[in-house]
């Protein structure tokens, strides 16, 4: 009776911190870092941004004037994000793209239906990135409003 009772107590802390895991680290993602690991990996403006669901202040980010060629990632895990080919002058102050490189980006009702429709996602970490708009150039005429905190540029 004792050893049931014990099996018992054992199964449920596993399912209890099974739990725990799974939600603050993000269902489904590839890349998985507990809340600490996160803290201790970025600043504190990428922490609030990524991990927090964050804005920075517009025209204050290493990238919204960035004119330079070359390659987005995510500054949370080195996902491919965006390319310079399509970023554009918004005039928002924010870095403005009107496409995503395949794969990179998922939108907020893609893994966790709490988000609103159009957040915008890291597909490799979950983390958050920006907004998307239906007023953007063509060809897409979408605007992925995104906070540079997010944001690693590697250059051509
Ligand atoms: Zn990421």
């Amino acid at each position: 009776m004792l050893r049931y009772f014990l099996f018992l107590t054992i199964a449920m802390y596993t399912l209890i911190s099974y739990g725990q895991s799974s939600s603050s680290s993000g269902i489904g993602y590839n890349y998985k870092l507990s809340d600490k690991q996160w803290q201790n990996k970025l600043s504190q403006g990428q922490y609030n941004v990524l991990r927090r669901r964050g804005t920075e202040t517009p025209f204050t980010g290493k990238y919204w004037n960035n004119k330079k060629e070359g390659t987005y990632k995510c500054s949370g895990c080195n996902h491919e994000l965006f390319t310079s080919n399509t970023k554009f002058k918004s005039g928002t102050g924010w870095p403005s793209f009107y496409a995503f490189i395949k794969n990179g980006i998922e939108l907020g009702t893609d893994n966790n239906i709490s988000y609103s429709k159009n957040e915008v996602h890291c597909a490799n970490c979950g983390g958050h990135l920006g907004h998307v708009f239906k007023d953007g150039p063509r060809p897409t005429g979408m605007r992925y409003c995104i906070n540079s905190a997010a944001l690693d540029f590697k250059s051509d």
